[in-house]
């Protein structure tokens, strides 16, 4: 067998130039290129007579010439070729576009394999361009064509040849997955899953190739995160925090009663931080569940057994709230919270940073900015990242770095599906908050379509009136994206017509993604002091604001969200003692539209949408796969693999119980496999 790590420049067909190509593309050795895979194929391998041929089918006849080629010279470069085929049932036109040189190609009377896109006009049976073999030959036609990811400076073809080289090149691929596995899940060899994954026999052999690569891919994915979870349990020591410190001190008096959902889990935590391992929890919880005053209560826990905390907010409006927040419930305990956020002034900052270093700041609440090489604590204990998906998994491990094995509490408002999670945090403890303080209000929701407009506009101007505040929220696009669909808005645009037309008697300003911080926070201070009637902004606002007073929600083009995503944006409203509307405008309503807006007006519970969401919508971005961390896959699709996913965690679950370390002789290759995997995608380990 050829040595996989071989550079892609000694591939046949494969010269300087084309490996710069293919380097781009993240191919630089052999095994890359031959795990580069098809995103589609083209089905060449059925012959149709002429006859059968419809118009704008692509496929594959096997046809007589019968006239000589006909070449017409338009010009010094350009040409039009012609040819008359027949087949006994019928003749076809077949054009080519400046190919003069095909003359000596396409002989009279011989026989030729043709795929490509059939027009038929008034019965006349027309093929434009296509790709042809001679009968014998199949090196176009007669077979199962793989399609790769495109780009323009290789044409497909010269990838097809290239990647069936690298094959021929490697010989037979040594078998990575014990024999075991194989058996009880029935899955093809790895030699022959590759082979027939680029170049498939048939589609049923397709389907057992792809099954085997998705299984390989999930498996060691899973395996990794749940071997890195079970070592921080069994080897990491971490810091046992002071039994003597109690929790419920902070508990008893607070303003509210906590729910039994929270209890639940700070008892999670509580057990977490007095245990000697390190602490990692997910704490899930649906927007409004109170997630904030359970980060509270265990930085007080560390910080009375003489530990630091910090805090980390996605953006600077929340950390600012947080550390209101923060310090109203814990500044009576003699705790000193300190924010570290951009705007401050140099001197501020570096003060800031001193109390940091000499420990007379307890609690650090910051954005990204914490996470800069100039911020040392003298004694970190406990790490909470709110709202996750907004940070990568490598941000996350370069605050931890600043401490010496610190717990670590990650928050997020986006419910994730179970399965989903033990791939996604398959590395954390999970605690859910599955219950909203009783105070909640209910946001009664509205899906309207653009007639309704002026009834909405009315409804708003009657609630502002009233003295409460309105949210219009845009979906990002780029201006040159409106030219298909229906018109979309942005946020600029109507926020001007807005001011000028609709409510020019009302404050309205506008907050978008492209203006500075301090802009932003300026807004959103504006906003929060009731110096705003009506916030149109684009999905910054998203997470976690609390502002009591805006009672209604309005979504411009609601189809275009995900409905985890609606569902977060609605939770924006409601949380003062109003009444609250969230109203889902509609550009179109085809059916799957309807039921999904339907869902939103039906139902609150977080964790029930995101289940129908992920049901319906079946694949793609599922709350925005990128932003979500989730680990970019080579082949597996998670929502069109969920079948896969489960039995595969059943797996993983299983081998991790009875062989931690993947010591064992047979899990040994599947150990190598996942150590390289995660090698590579080294952002995902913590
Ligand atoms: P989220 O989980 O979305 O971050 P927050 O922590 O911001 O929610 O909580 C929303 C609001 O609910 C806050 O004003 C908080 O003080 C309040 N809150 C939290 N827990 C309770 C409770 N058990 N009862 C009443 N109000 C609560
Ligand atoms: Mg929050």
């Amino acid at each position: 067998m050829t040595d996989l790590k071989m550079e892609i420049q000694y591939v046949k067909g494969v010269g300087p130039n084309r490996a710069k190509i293919l380097n781009k593309l993240g191919i630089f050795t052999l095994e890359d290129l031959i795990t580069y895979y098809p995103r589609d194929y083209e089905d060449r391998s059925k012959i149709k007579n002429i006859s059968d041929v419809q118009d704008g089918e692509k496929c594959s006849i096997e046809a007589t010439v019968i006239t000589g080629l006909n070449v017409r010279m338009l010009g010094r470069y350009k040409s039009i070729e012609k040819a008359i085929v027949k087949d006994g049932t019928d003749t076809c036109m077949i054009t080519w576009f400046n190919q003069p040189y095909l003359r000596t190609q396409i002989k009279r009377g011989e026989t030729y394999r043709f795929f490509g896109k059939f027009q038929v006009k008034n019965g006349v049976k027309e093929i434009n361009s296509p790709v042809f073999d001679i009968i014998e030959k199949n090196n176009n036609t007669g077979k199962i064509i793989p399609v790769y990811p495109l780009t323009y400076e290789i044409k497909g073809n010269a990838i097809r040849k290239v990647i069936q080289n690298g094959l021929s090149l490697v010989g037979n691929l040594d078998e990575i997955m014990p024999q075991y596995i194989l058996d009880k899940y029935n899955l093809i060899s790895y030699n022959e899953a590759i082979k027939e994954i680029h170049f498939p026999k048939d589609f049923e052999t397709f389907r057992k190739a792809r099954r085997r690569l998705v299984f390989d891919e999930l498996l060691t994915m899973q395996l990794g995160l749940l071997k890195l979870k079970s070592q921080n349990n069994n080897e990491i020591k971490g810091i046992k925090y002071d039994k003597n410190v109690n929790m419920s001190d902070v508990i008893n008096d607070l303003p509210f009663k906590l729910t039994k959902a929270q209890l639940n889990v700070l008892e999670d935590i509580n057990q977490d931080m007095e245990s000697e391992k390190p602490m990692n929890r997910l704490l899930q919880g649906d927007v409004g569940s109170g997630k904030t005053v359970v980060a509270m209560i265990s930085a007080y826990k560390a910080v009375k057994s003489g530990y630091q905390v910090a805090i980390l907010a996605p953006t600077m409006i929340l950390a600012k709230q947080h550390l209101n927040n923060f310090n109203k419930i814990l500044g009576k305990y003699g705790i000193v919270c300190e924010g570290l956020v951009g705007g401050m002034t140099a001197k501020q900052k570096r003060l800031a940073l001193e109390r940091i270093e000499n420990g007379e700041a307890d609690i650090i609440i910051g954005t990204h900015a914490l996470l800069e090489e100039n911020v040392i604590f003298k004694k970190l204990g406990l790490v909470v990242t709110d709202e996750q998906h907004r940070f990568g998994v490598k941000q996350r491990s370069s605050i931890i770095a600043k401490g010496e094995n610190p717990d670590v509490l990650v928050m997020t408002a986006t419910p994730i599906p179970r399965t989903l999670a033990l791939i996604l945090y398959g590395d954390l403890d999970i605690s859910i908050i599955d219950e909203l303080p009783p105070n909640r209000k209910h946001v009664e929701t509205y899906a309207v379509s653009r007639r309704l407009e002026n009834r909405v506009n009315e409804f708003v101007k009657k609630e502002i009136n009233k003295g409460r505040q309105c949210y219009v929220v845009c979906p990002l696009v780029e201006e040159s994206e409106d030219e298909e669909g229906p018109k979309l808005k942005s946020a600029i645009e109507l926020a001007e017509k807005y001011q000028n037309e609709i409510f020019k008697e009302y404050r309205v300003e506008v907050l978008h993604g492209k203006m500075k911080p301090k802009e932003k926070d300026e807004i959103m201070e504006r906003f929060k002091n009731k110096e705003i009637d009506i916030l149109v902004s684009t999905t910054v606002i998203e997470v976690g604001v609390d502002v009591p007073n805006a009672s209604i929600m309005i979504i411009e083009n609601a189809e275009r969200f995900g409905l985890a995503q609606l569902h977060q944006l609605r939770g924006r409203v409601g949380r003062g003692e109003y009444e609250s509307y969230c109203i889902l405008k509609c550009g179109s309503g085809n059916e799957l539209i309807k039921e999904r807006m339907d869902i939103m007006t039906q139902t609150d519970n977080g964790f029930v949408i995101a289940e129908k969401d992920l049901e319906l919508r079946g694949s793609g971005d599922f709350f925005g796969t990128k932003q979500h961390g989730i680990p970019e896959f080579k082949i597996a699709n998670l929502f069109q693999d969920m079948e896969a996913l489960k039995e595969v965690q059943a797996l993983a679950i299983q081998i991790i119980g009875q062989d931690m370390n993947l010591e064992k002789e047979e899990n040994k290759p599947l150990n190598k496999l996942v150590e390289k995997t995660f090698k590579e995608k080294a952002e995902i380990t913590i």
